[in-house]
């Protein structure tokens, strides 16, 4: 139940009121469903709409999403997506320091239409273990290796022609794959593999070094819905940019080296509750080594604890403490704060710095988006949004006729077990583990590039709604006293949904239902 102090200063302004006054007004902190914005004058299409934001001092994006250091959310293919279609991704640590690196490996070794890590098999594989991949991964083209490894000698290939006729499952691959091989050789541009694929009607073509190993696979499918990314987040060498997460644990060190050789270009501290000592030192200790890269610090949710992260040296906050969709962190501790109030506040601070901040956790829609970006947030950070992509980790399944994917918190019993207590200052308690998220699934929600797509164009039309041309405006008129807010009441919130019909079909969140 919403309360309003009613003094003189809250007599309500027929336009609407400043963010100042709002929450000066609150008695109680504000979640991005407790206010509404005020329209104003347009004069420009939504096409207009300029979404180019920082993501720390020195890192800007084309687009103000992030995606969550979580293992159901963000591994190299979330980062991939993300990173060409303008945003950034963060690879989560709940893993040895090898397989992250490699993860951040994979996003920096990227060239768009060439699959440099193909799923391959052996010789002595059968044609049911294609049927299984195609099964799990949609692929149908297996590059056959000498030693079924990714970059061994390249001897065959399997595709749907040479199987699909097949009545024996258990035949091996060495009998029935295709030994005339068409292949590229290394370092063979896009345009000339497209050439090869045309003159021989070939669907895949492997490409070789010249010891005949595969180095990487393109598809004619590839090729075709190869286009340019002309958003994409690139650092100066051309390649896309990637972020890792690590923890403020001493052995972490050895992590942080490893990662930034691999060339992670930005660092995210990650802790539920980022205004430590260990932190502080974690950050100025980064800062000093590798004055080159970036860090996030968080996670803050008041402008005393963000200025203790800035003065470390943060280039970037996360800001958030209990709104993720999967946490449990104000039940089992009494401590966090409302979204909405954690933004604006952080936020108006940090800019005095010139550090940006990332809205972190709650966000399912993309009003929310707009709404955090109204309070000063730079970008917007999403764990739910995006488990349910192709590009998250994790194999789709049915229940109940959904298809759906599995998403947990990285403090969840499931996640800790995997390692993510690191997050919670739980490591060294193993006898008593209090999780502080929940494990549970999410609806598909299609392909990272359509759901990018539909959520960018969902913030244009928000911003076009205000009468404002770019996200650096949006910010101008927050802090100038331009941009107007309304609490909304219990009553305002529902009508401000859909009601009265006897049944809807939900809206089609670009391949996932609206929760
Ligand atoms: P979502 O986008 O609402 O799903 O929230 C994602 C955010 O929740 C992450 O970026 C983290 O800040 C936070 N988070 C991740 N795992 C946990 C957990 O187990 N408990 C509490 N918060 C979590």
């Amino acid at each position: 139940m919403l309360v309003y102090r009613l003094t003189e200063s809250t007599a309500m302004d027929p336009n609407g009121t400043t963010a100042a006054d709002l929450f000066k007004n609150a008695s109680h902190g504000l979640t991005y469903n407790d206010f509404i914005l005020m329209p104003d004058t347009i004069d420009f299409a939504p096409a207009e709409v300029d979404l180019t934001t920082r993501l720390t001092r020195d890192i800007t994006l084309k687009r103000p999403l992030v995606s969550s250091p979580m293992d159901t959310v963000t591994e190299h293919r979330m980062a991939i997506a993300l990173a060409l279609c303008g945003g950034i991704g963060i690879i989560h640590y709940n893993c040895s320091v090898a397989e992250q690196v490699d993860e951040v490996r994979k996003v920096r070794r990227f060239e768009n239409g060439f699959i440099l890590d193909p799923v391959v098999l052996s010789p002595e594989h059968t044609v049911a273990d294609v049927d299984r991949i195609k099964r799990e991964q949609g692929f149908s083209g297996i590059p056959i290796t000498a030693d079924g490894k990714p970059r061994g000698k390249l001897v065959g290939i399997v595709t749907n022609r040479d199987i699909d006729f097949e009545t024996d499952r258990s035949r091996k691959l060495k009998e029935v794959m295709s030994k005339d091989l068409v292949t590229a050789p290394k370092g063979v541009s896009l345009n000339d593999a497209n050439d090869i694929l045309r003159k021989t009607k070939k669907g895949k073509l492997p490409v070789v070094d010249k010891n005949g190993n595969l180095v990487a696979l393109t598809s004619r499918r590839d090729l075709l819905k190869n286009r340019d990314f002309p958003d994409a987040t690139k650092d100066a060498g051309k390649q896309l940019m990637v972020g890792a997460a690590i923890s403020t644990r001493p052995e972490d060190r050895e992590r942080l080296e490893a990662l930034v050789e691999a060339g992670a270009g930005v660092f995210v501290i990650d802790s539920a509750q980022g205004d430590s000592t260990f932190q502080h030192e974690t950050i100025r200790y980064i800062k000093k080594k590798h004055p080159e890269v970036q860090v996030i610090g968080g996670n803050v949710v008041t402008p005393k604890q963000a200025e203790n992260l800035i003065k470390c040296g943060a280039d970037g906050l996360r800001i958030g403490m209990g709104p993720g969709s999967i946490c449990t962190t104000q039940e089992v501790t009494a401590v966090g704060r409302a979204q909405g109030t954690a933004v604006y506040f952080t936020a108006q601070t940090a800019k005095k710095h010139g550090v940006p901040v990332i809205a972190d956790g709650g966000i399912s829609v993309t009003g929310q988006i707009v709404k955090a970006l109204a309070l000063g947030a730079s970008a917007v950070m999403c764990g739910s949004l995006f488990a349910g992509t192709e590009e998250s980790p994790g194999e789709y399944f049915y229940r109940d006729g959904v298809r759906l994917k599995a998403y947990r918190g990285m403090a969840s019993l499931e996640a800790m077990k995997a390692g993510g207590g690191k997050r919670y200052f739980t490591e060294n308690s193993d006898h008593v583990k209090v999780a502080q998220g929940v494990s549970g699934y999410v609806v598909d929600r299609g392909t990272m590039f359509s759901l990018v797509a539909y959520l960018s164009q969902g913030i244009r039309l928000g911003l076009q709604d205000l009468g404002i041309r770019s996200i650096k405006n949006l910010h101008e008129r927050l802090y100038s006293g331009e941009l107007r807010f309304e609490l909304r009441s219990p009553s305002a919130q529902r009508e401000g949904g859909v009601h009265d019909l006897h049944s809807y079909t939900e809206p089609d969140v670009a391949g996932g239902k609206r929760k």
